[in-house]
């Protein structure tokens, strides 16, 4: 069967692999065809790419992008773009640079309810000063005691709206598409049925309307704990907005989710994201 997953983390952002490292673990799943996905970072495709070679497998240029929309946070992929393109590098670098003023407002917010010292426990768990993400703070919170797992730690402090999230301004959904589309590449709705809509009049079909009006063409339809039903939802939406459908298990890390390539297929009746890239399956 050809194995293929599209959406996965290193430690150039919020894994705990490094890029060669992802490579072997989806090479031993008996992943074939693979995109590296990191936070706003192209940092990890040197390594990743020389991995891939000395396996044998196919890796697609990725990236997953942090966009705001009405307030709230939105994941877009990136697939297929030219990985040394100037531009596109230099916008990434200058959004991640956002993320070290952000990482001092978690951290005050996690100190005002408590839990001192959290920026430089999540700098000692990604170990680098910057860039800082959620993960690696829920990381710390767990190691630390304060929580028994990374879920509760989400759920309880850092996830959206909860008491250690600071609101953030990324870049806006439209301005994600146009950067990855010039870069040559094809823009993705990152695990769209997540989401809590901003308010009672959005509904996700807004979201996706903005977004193929600025360019966008595929959706993730198959990813890890989404439901028959919640699947199915998502497959009509790609089938009603004529949008490519990919697939991924936005692996992380051994314990805080699916392991690479444990994914199932895409339903039917669906352009796969194989058909726009142009890979032979
Ligand atoms: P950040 O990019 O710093 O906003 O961190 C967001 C990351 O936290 C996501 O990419 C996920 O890896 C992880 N995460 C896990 N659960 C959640 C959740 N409930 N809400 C937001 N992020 C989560
Ligand atoms: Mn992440
Ligand atoms: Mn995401
Ligand atoms: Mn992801």
């Amino acid at each position: 069967m050809f194995k293929a997953d599209y959406h996965m983390h290193s430690t150039v952002s919020d894994g705990q692999l490094s890029p060669s490292a992802v490579v072997d673990r989806a090479y031993r799943n008996g992943v074939y065809c693979m995109a590296l996905t990191d936070h706003d970072d192209l940092g990890g495709w040197d390594e990743a790419q020389q991995a891939t070679q000395n396996l044998g497998m196919r890796l697609i240029t990725g990236v997953e992008v942090s966009t705001t929309w009405h307030g709230k946070t939105i994941h877009i992929l990136g697939y297929g773009f030219r990985p040394m393109d100037p531009t596109f590098h230099e916008r990434l670098s200058i959004m991640r640079a956002t993320r070290i003023e952000r990482a001092e407002k978690i951290a005050q917010k996690l100190h005002d309810l408590g839990i001192p010292d959290t920026l430089a426990g999540a700098q000692a768990i990604a170990k680098r000063k910057d860039p800082i993400s959620r993960t690696h703070f829920a990381r710390y919170l767990v190691m630390m005691g304060y929580c028994k797992n990374f879920a509760q730690a989400m759920n309880q402090y850092l996830a959206d709206g909860r008491p250690g999230s600071v609101d953030h301004s990324w870049i806006d959904v439209s301005t994600a598409v146009q950067w990855i589309n010039s870069a040559g590449g094809y823009a993705f709705i990152a695990h769209p049925a997540r989401y809590k809509m901003p308010h009672a009049q959005l509904r996700l079909e807004d979201l996706v309307e903005d977004f193929v009006s600025a360019g966008g063409r595929g959706i993730e339809v198959v990813y890890n704990h989404l439901g028959p039903q919640e699947t199915e939802r998502i497959a009509d939406i790609a089938r009603r907005y004529h949008l490519v459908a990919s697939r991924g298990s936005d692996f992380h890390t051994e314990d805080e989710g699916a392991d690479i390539g444990a994914i199932p297929p895409l339903p039917n009746k669906l352009i796969a994201i194989e058909q726009l890239l142009g890979i032979s399956q």
